[in-house]
């Protein structure tokens, strides 16, 4: 049997008619960018978060990047991020000019380390990005607490947990901003790139939407410089479809998440630590990511069996090449080292198969076993 780290041709399948009749829609309006589809799912993905505000742009990435730009930072300010992350989170920091400062990790839920922030601030931070990675949101209650006490913007890269929630809070709000990505393979993918920021701040919410047209306003009249940063409507349209789904897709793979913890632990293997939710937070599992010491050998055995999996992240973004001028070496940031020699994330979506699972944890066993 192979598996695929994610397969997307059922849900297409649930889906193709009325993809198929709002793409014809679309085209035959020739009404292209910034059109109704975009602002109906500003709309619908603001409501989803409780949040007042949402502002499409074409990537998680640019939600990042326009929002650090709208909460004012810029060349020689500082940015507090985890560097257990994919590479945008620091990459939007450094595109602004201002330079990535990069905090440890809890090694339970791999997400930004609270007890850590506050040693790394100085006179020139400005804001903390908070990565609610795998579809689990950071410890969000100690992270506003200190960003209070020195007056830094707080910008979850929610890009991996629409609709994940902390202490019954959902996701958009709990910071100052919340960027998502619609990138194919996230929990609400588009059929290509997409993003948006939500917000209850009026003030950042039209900096944003400004930025993302040239810094045009009125039009043809620049006042700051801006990008080229739109969702397009046939992405917006393809969502609003898909947005109604999200919560059952979300609860789907919890399922299979739990399903995956059960299996693992009925092998009794000592040598796999399964994800941990932990209370009050609900996990979107946007990844299953387990931990093990022979996660090399044990990615390659899986891959003769045919089954996919993958890893993220292989290499710390403190030690990549592009930020070798930043100073930081090996052993500076020891559990987020750690996880990116440990973490291996199973195949997961919402319409992974019971027997697939099982077939996976069996192989996992044989693996250990033999
Ligand atoms: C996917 C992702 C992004 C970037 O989103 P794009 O839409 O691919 O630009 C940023 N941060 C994290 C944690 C992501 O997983």
């Amino acid at each position: 049997m192979k598996v695929q780290m994610l397969e997307l041709s059922e849900q297409y399948e649930l889906l193709k008619e009325d993809i198929h009749n709002v793409l014809e829609e679309v085209i035959a309006s020739s009404h292209f960018i910034l059109g109704e589809n975009v602002k109906r799912l500003e709309e619908n993905v603001a409501k989803y978060s409780h949040a007042f505000y949402g502002i499409g742009v074409a990537s998680g990435s640019d939600a990042l990047l326009l929002s650090l730009l709208a909460c004012g930072v810029k060349e020689g300010d500082e940015v507090l991020v985890p560097s257990f992350t994919f590479f945008a989170t620091a990459g939007a920091v450094a595109r602004c000019g201002a330079k990535p400062v990069f905090v440890d990790i809890e090694p339970i839920t791999f997400t930004l380390n609270p007890e850590k922030i506050e040693a790394a601030i100085t006179k020139k931070t400005r804001a903390i990005i908070p990565v609610h990675l795998y579809g689990q949101t950071a410890d969000m209650d100690p992270i506003n607490e200190v960003a209070k006490k020195y007056h830094l913007a707080v910008i979850e890269d929610a890009a991996q947990a629409i609709g994940a929630e902390y202490k019954g809070k959902r996701v958009g709000t709990i910071g100052t901003v919340a960027c998502y990505s619609f990138f194919p393979t996230k929990n609400l993918g588009a059929y290509g790139d997409g993003g948006m920021v939500v917000t209850n701040n009026g003030e950042l919410a039209e900096k944003i939407q400004v930025l993302r047209v040239h810094g045009s306003k009125p039009k043809y009249h620049h006042h700051v410089l801006g990008f080229n940063s739109r969702l397009d409507e046939l992405q917006a349209a393809i969502l609003n479809i898909k947005l109604p789904h999200l919560d059952n897709w979300n609860k789907l793979r919890l399922e299979k998440a739990t399903n995956y913890t059960k299996l693992i632990n009925a092998t009794g293997l000592s040598e796999v630590t399964p994800p941990q939710t932990i209370k009050n937070r609900k996990h979107v599992f946007h990844q299953y990511t387990i931990r093990t010491k022979k996660r090399d050998e044990l990615q390659t055995y899986f891959k003769e069996q045919g089954i996919e999996t993958m890893v993220y992240y292989p290499k710390p973004l403190h030690l990549q090449p592009v930020f070798l001028g930043l100073g930081y070496q090996e052993g500076d940031l020891p559990e987020t080292e750690k996880a990116c020699r440990e973490a291996l994330s199973l195949p997961m979506f919402p319409e992974l198969k019971g027997e697939q699972q099982e077939e996976i944890i069996e192989k996992m066993e044989r693996f250990f076993k033999k």
